[in-house]
């Protein structure tokens, strides 16, 4: 693997709890170098995949935390000065095609979309990246690919994914774990038994039938995982659960209280 990218290889296996036939259906996809697109709501194991299935191909990962300030330049690159006077420095999405990562452009939907569409060329059977500053057409690495998540809940009309983007993509849908499959992983990242972790998954279920009715999200397996951390610390659960699971998520005093008895029933 070239020197540029030894920074990028996940070499230690990131923990991810398989939910249905995800990884199948991803090698099989990456076999085809087809683009991905991971669909769902935020926390709920989307960049823990990408990061598993990089350690399970042995391809290095190129990851690139979306904004509405960045510009094609922050994915392609741009001219630097130095004291040699003007050098070219690739951008995360050149580096990657370049030299064959897997690039993940997390929560894609933040960007312009003058932003996203330099990836159209990459994402249909050219996959090339003309790079116009410089004057370069970069051909893609073989082993290159592009995934991008996208969280559907936060879709509006004037921030959304062009059709023309979209067509570029198999998806796959991610939610959060069935009750069993969520405690274990609530057991194992936060470092609790599984009696703590059942609790606090069902304090998630109970939040998550209030989305639509007064929450926008309803509470993640990250914020569970936070709020079993605390635990495992020995903060008490109900401290643990209203600094992790309610007060973040929500301003509204009527919906704190509901989620604050949510968390005394079961702790
Ligand atoms: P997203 O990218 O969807 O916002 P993450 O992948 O960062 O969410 O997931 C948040 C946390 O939840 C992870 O750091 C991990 O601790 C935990 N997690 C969620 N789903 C899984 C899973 N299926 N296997 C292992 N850990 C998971």
């Amino acid at each position: 693997m070239q020197d540029e990218l030894r920074e990028y290889r996940v070499t230690a296996e990131p923990y991810y709890q398989p939910v249905a036939d995800e990884v199948e259906l991803y090698e099989a996809a990456y076999a085809a170098r087809m683009p991905m697109m991971l669909k769902g709501p935020t926390g709920c194991g989307k960049t823990r995949f990408v990061e598993h299935m990089a350690w399970k191909l042995g391809k290095p990962l190129v990851t690139v935390a979306c904004n509405e300030d960045m510009t094609a330049s922050d994915l392609l690159g741009r001219y630097l000065l130095d004291a040699e006077g003007t050098r070219w420095q690739d951008g995360p999405l050149t580096m990657a095609a370049r030299l064959g990562a897997i690039c993940y452009l997390d929560e894609i939907v933040e960007a312009r979309q003058d932003t996203t569409v330099v990836i159209h060329p990459l994402t249909d059977n050219r996959r090339v990246l003309p790079l116009e500053k410089k004057g370069e057409m970069v051909k893609a690495h073989p082993d290159f690919q592009v995934v991008i998540s996208y969280n559907p809940g936060y879709q509006s009309l004037m921030k959304d994914l062009k059709q023309s983007t979209k067509q570029r993509f198999g998806a796959l849908d991610f939610d959060y774990p069935d009750h069993a499959t969520e405690t274990r992983i609530v057991a194992h990242e936060g470092g609790v038994g599984e009696d703590v972790a059942d609790k606090l998954v069902s304090v998630a279920e109970r939040a998550r039938n209030l989305k639509g009715h007064g929450l926008d999200e309803g509470i993640s397996t990250r914020m569970l995982v936070y709020a079993a951390t605390l635990i495992g610390k020995n903060v008490a659960p109900l401290a643990a659960c209203r600094m992790a699971l309610v007060r973040p998520i929500t301003d509204d005093p009527d919906m704190r209280d509901a989620l604050d008895s949510a968390v005394t029933t079961f702790f």
